[in-house]
């Protein structure tokens, strides 16, 4: 039997890694694995539990207690629905402090490789084509320019108005993760700063069909 078909997405903060990759599964009829979304429910675990993010040994002890679920593409915490919580302002100035600390890295890499180990899967994040899912037949690097990948934020979090605010936070974000960022030699790299995301869907899904063909 061939091994099933793992697509891996990886890029900047705000680049559309999760709208495209989730777009790209519904194409292709494939699971949709959000490697930060592990991340972002761990710092919502740490910060309820009144610890420092920046504390290498209560935070993988947290973290190890924690129960972490994707159902249906909703995160849950301990068996609460937290998918809301998570993208909040809290959690994402957190997040790269917690998803630093290589413990935490370890413990959350087997979640999120079973996500994708029975029928294969679209796995995003910053490191699923080098870290998580290295086997990848297909492997994409999602960037744009950050001033667009700032608009996007803006836009969707309906204040259009504060670009210059989201440009700070990618910005800075981007820096904080910069050790956990890694781009596979063997990625494709598509630039969307002018690109629909439906040309990004298509452009994915193209190199997804021509590598099935060879
Ligand atoms: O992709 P998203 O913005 O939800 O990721 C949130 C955070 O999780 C990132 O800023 C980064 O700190 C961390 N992350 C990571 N490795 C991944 C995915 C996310 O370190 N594979």
């Amino acid at each position: 039997m061939p091994a099933p078909l793992v697509v891996a997405i990886d890029g900047p903060a705000g680049s559309g890694k999760s709208t495209v990759a989730q777009a790209v599964a519904r194409a292709l009829g494939l699971p949709h694995v959000d490697t930060g979304a592990y991340y972002r429910a761990a710092t919502l675990a740490v910060l309820r539990a009144g610890v420092d993010p920046t504390d290498t040994e209560a935070v993988p002890t947290v973290v190890a207690q924690a129960r972490i679920d994707r159902v249906a593409g909703r995160t849950d915490l301990d068996g609460e629905d937290v998918e809301a919580e998570i993208r909040g302002p809290a959690v994402t100035a957190h997040v790269s402090a917690v998803a630093a600390q290589a413990a935490v890295r370890t413990h959350l890499l087997a979640a999120q490789r079973e996500g994708v180990a029975r029928d294969g899967g679209v796995i995003e994040g910053r490191d699923a084509a080098t870290a998580v899912a290295p086997w990848a037949q297909v492997k994409v690097w999602l960037d744009a320019e950050v001033e667009e990948r700032a608009r996007r934020r803006a836009a969707q979090a309906g204040e259009p108005d504060r670009v210059a605010h989201h440009v700070a936070d990618l910005v800075r974000r981007d820096a904080a993760d910069a050790a956990q960022m890694a781009r596979s030699p063997d990625a494709v790299v598509v630039d969307t700063t002018h690109m629909s995301l439906e040309d990004v869907v298509a452009s994915v899904v193209a190199q997804v069909r021509e590598r099935r063909g060879r």
